[in-house]
């Protein structure tokens, strides 16, 4: 027997409406490029989407074309997704952290047809301008005032192209499993590889974050994502937020603590998310100038582990709740949240802390299970670690025109690179990504685990954890430093610093101090480079 219920289509543009209808003056509110804030509602958000699709269907813009964006989470960007989504094309976020060289091998892969960008993204687009002859256009997003100089061949006002249109565009009905969006991975290893998100893996994906022990967003919260929509949708927030009627407050590309601290008490927002990066510019500016946050309650950490400091601080100092998340490009992206569960609630305050510096549960729509070299699963008791693979309707079955082959096994799970534990509760941690793994003895010692002890040291900024070849080890571990602005910290402290806290044999045989570590386009450690910038590191011992 068939059910009878309709087949309504899961397509972003019916989350726009959504808002539309139900939240039509709740605000939209955006720190501009330009500098100025902006604010307008989810109803002038709609209609301007709708003028977007116009006016980018007018330039030639078709159902199936591959369009980009290069800018910072703004109103002018959201109403860009939208207008591209829904008209049935494709939107490509590029990150314009990238080198320009992967920008170009990117922008050539996915035959981008437009560029839209930021003014302060210019000088990118012109040095790509003469070798990606797919693109046919640029669109400035900006109004003729601040239309800067440029060497780009046909670029266009966004101010001027959307005055000139009206709101009338119906929606484009395409089928739910057809491509909405696409974002290449960091590539840190080869070329970057093409996700290909559906209309219906991004309306199931905001479903699964608004659950309430994920970020489960409400029409009475205003919601400000700091991580970039360029950085894996903004970690679906732009499309959870309207669906669920929150405010959302948009940062522009000022990231700085005292640019963040404004707009959190400005807007009075309660949600915000982020890497964590960005969280130790924020606390730090709290504790240097003294400052409070009177309106957040949660604060989403991810995209790298959460540092134990930080949720010390957010929470003791500042009574603002962690929720510590994990996910990745190919699962739209989140994968996980570490909220705590009834049984959770009675323990102590420093066995909670364990549980909630774990990566966290998986919602409904996410399966996850760890597996040894040979594919064999691997027990839930949170000591065995393994490779995590995971198997859901918002995650990659394939790259981009094929890249990388076959990447699912034969129970349709997806290798994620990670490798972890998990526990009877279904909480996950991350020991490491494989390839970072530090072998020592035949053991794995996870690299992540000291860092983040090591930045809870007064004294340090940021730390990281590589594995150097030893003879008699196979590797151990070598522990980078970089120091807070005038803190006296040498070795010996850092490592009794650390004693007691880790396994022994996990104890770095050295530290050294850098003025700076590498990151990725991502705000990720680049372990690469570290790796082969210390390469002729000499261990203590080591002839
Ligand atoms: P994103 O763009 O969301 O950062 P990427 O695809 O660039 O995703 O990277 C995903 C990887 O980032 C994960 O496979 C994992 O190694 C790392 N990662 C993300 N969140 C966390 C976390 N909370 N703890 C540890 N590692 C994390």
């Amino acid at each position: 027997m068939q059910g009878l219920m309709q087949d309504w289509p899961l397509l972003v543009s019916t989350i726009l409406d959504h808002a539309r209808i139900n939240h039509p003056e709740r605000e939209v509110v955006t720190r501009t490029v330009e500098g100025p804030i902006h604010r307008y509602t989810y109803r002038d958000l709609h209609g301007r989407a709708k003028r977007c699709a116009k006016a980018l269907g007018r330039l030639g813009m078709r159902q199936g074309d591959v369009v980009a964006t290069l800018g910072w989470n703004t109103h002018r960007h959201m109403e860009c997704w939208y207008g591209i989504m829904g008209s049935g094309a494709v939107c490509h976020t590029l990150n314009p952290r990238l080198f320009l060289d992967q920008l170009n091998y990117i922008v050539n892969h996915a035959e981008d047809r437009f560029l839209l960008l930021d003014v302060s993204f210019v000088p990118i687009a012109e040095a790509l301008q003469a070798t990606c002859p797919t693109i046919k256009g640029y669109v400035i997003l900006t109004d003729r005032a601040h239309l800067p100089e440029t060497k780009l061949k046909n670029a266009l006002c966004y101010e001027d192209l959307l005055a000139a249109e009206d709101e009338s565009f119906a929606w484009v009905n395409v089928d739910e499993r057809s491509a909405a969006g696409l974002c290449y991975t960091s590539g840190t290893t080869g070329n970057p590889k093409g996700v290909v998100y559906s209309h219906r893996s991004n309306v199931l994906h905001a479903l699964a974050v608004n659950n309430a022990d994920m970020l489960g967003l409400r029409s009475v919260d205003a919601i400000m994502p700091i991580v970039p929509m360029f950085h894996a949708n903004a970690w679906a927030t732009v499309f959870a937020a309207p669906m669920s009627g929150a405010k959302l407050v948009m940062p522009g590309g000022k990231l700085d603590g005292e640019s963040v601290h404004q707009l959190l008490e400005d807007e009075a927002v309660t949600c915000t998310a982020a890497v964590p990066t960005v969280w130790l510019g924020l606390l730090q500016y709290l504790e240097t100038q003294n400052k409070r946050l009177t309106t957040l309650q949660r604060v989403v950490v991810g995209g790298a582990a959460c540092p134990g400091i930080v949720m010390e601080k957010f929470e003791e100092k500042y009574g603002v709740l962690v929720l510590h998340g994990w996910g990745m490009t190919e699962m739209s992206p989140l994968g996980t949240v570490s909220s705590l569960k009834p049984n959770q609630a009675k323990l102590s305050r420093a066995e909670q802390m364990k549980y909630k510096l774990k990566q966290g549960r998986a919602p409904y729509t996410v399966e996850m299970k760890i597996a040894d070299d040979a594919g064999k699963e691997l027990p839930r008791d949170g000591k065995t670690f393994g490779h995590l693979l995971v198997r859901g309707p918002a995650i990659s079955k394939a790259y981009f025109k094929g890249e990388g082959g076959q990447i699912l096994d034969q129970d349709g799970f997806f290798d994620t690179g990670d490798v972890a534990t998990l526990d009877e509760e279904g909480f996950m941690q991350i020991t490491d990504r494989a390839k970072d793994v530090i072998k020592s003895g035949g053991e794995w010692i996870s690299s992540i685990e000291i860092e983040n002890l090591a930045v809870g040291h007064p004294g340090v900024a940021e730390a990281a954890v590589i594995g150097l070849p030893h003879p008699k080890w196979d590797e151990r571990p070598l522990l980078v430093v970089v120091k807070k602005p005038g803190a006296e910290v040498g070795k010996a402290e850092i490592l009794s610093f650390l004693d007691g806290k880790i396994a022994k044999w996990w104890m770095p045989d050295d530290v050294v101090f850098a003025t700076e570590i590498p990151h990725t386009a991502t705000g990720k450690i680049q372990k690469r480079d570290l790796r082969e910038r210390f390469k002729d590191h000499k261990l203590p011992g080591v002839v």
